[in-house]
């Protein structure tokens, strides 16, 4: 028994200056449950820049593990080595699939450490550029007059595009076609190309296609309407006859559970000092979104809020109708 202990206390002591010494040079990897070149992609690569410095210069690599809603890239990220060196950035997904999905390969609550929340993101619902509705009101005639043919893309069950799209097509009493993708860079692609109509997705994606005209610009889903310029002049859904429609989506940074906690309290650590980066805040700012600068940069009240969201969003899915397997 003595000799266990002994060979525990070792141990520990091991991990204990291994953990102080994180990351010690060893790179990180994030795991990005979606495409490359989409929106949680974006804020991966933003981020993973910002957490540079503070994590003491080290790589970070991003890794895309995308499919099924983000449900594949989550549960890699469950099952991996907890050394501080996979993590997990993902949004609202960590919230909604949850509830959509009947089985799930993880656990949100207790296969997870939370690291903290990065940003809010509004929406926005754009079209393909052929489309001839000019305003939303032609927009939700052509849809009504569809009979189901519109082809609405998203990012595959639990994403925040399906979420939107879910909202919206209940909003409408309407049923459209839905594409899934392994994210919405692609989703967006065939949008450009004219292959789906519409897709409602995080002003991340969608700000620079605004911009250049490369997509018809229908609504924003916050209550009011967005400071951004390339985005100031678009109605939001509630102006547009959709009362209290709002959907904004976050992002959260999480490592395996059992990371040890002086590596979670370096990397927590080092979120707070990329929030408050200058460069990060302000590509984020340019595409619409918000950098997180209140109490759920903290692990605990990250969790607090993620559950209220499952709370929040459990109602209105169930109401849907709408499970997963
Ligand atoms: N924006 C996507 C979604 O709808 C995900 C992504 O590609 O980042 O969830």
């Amino acid at each position: 028994m003595k000799k266990l202990f002994a060979l525990a206390a070792i141990a520990a002591a091991a991990f204990g200056v291994h953990a102080q010494d994180f990351p010690g040079g060893k790179p990180i990897t994030i795991v990005v449950p979606f495409a490359a070149g989409g929106p949680t992609d974006r804020v991966a690569r933003d981020l993973a820049e910002a957490l540079r410095k503070p994590l003491d210069g080290v790589s970070i690599v991003v890794d895309n593990t995308a499919g099924a809603g983000s449900t594949i890239g989550n549960a890699k990220v469950a099952r991996a080595k907890n050394d501080g060196y996979t993590l997990l950035l993902t949004h609202v997904g960590m919230a909604t699939t949850p509830v959509l999905y009947r089985k799930l390969p993880y656990n949100y609550e207790t296969d997870f450490e939370y690291l903290g929340l990065i940003n809010d993101v509004p929406m926005t619902l754009v079209g393909k550029p052929q489309l001839e509705a000019k305003n939303f009101k032609e927009l939700r005639d052509w849809i009504s007059k569809s009979g189901g043919k519109v082809n609405l893309g998203n990012a595959g069950v639990g994403s925040a595009s399906h979420l939107c799209g879910l909202l919206f097509q209940s909003e409408l009493k309407v049923e459209m076609t839905t594409v899934p993708y392994k994210g919405t860079a692609p989703a967006m692609a065939d949008l450009l190309g004219g292959q789906i109509d519409l897709l409602c997705d995080q002003t991340t994606n969608t700000t620079s296609q605004i911009e250049a005209k490369k997509v018809k610009p229908y609504a924003v889903t916050t209550l009011k309407r967005l400071s951004t310029p390339a985005l100031k002049d678009i109605p939001t859904l509630d102006e547009s006859g959709m009362k209290n429609f709002q959907v904004t989506i976050w992002h959260g940074l999480y490592a395996p559970k059992g990371t040890p906690a002086p590596i979670l309290k370096k990397i927590n650590d080092a979120l707070k000092v990329a929030l408050k980066d200058p460069d990060f805040i302000k590509k984020e700012e340019g595409l619409g979104a918000v950098v997180v600068n209140d109490k759920r940069m903290e692990p605990a009240e990250h969790k607090k809020f993620v559950q209220a969201e499952v709370a929040r969003f459990g109602p209105v899915i169930k109401a849907a109708g709408i499970y997963a397997d």
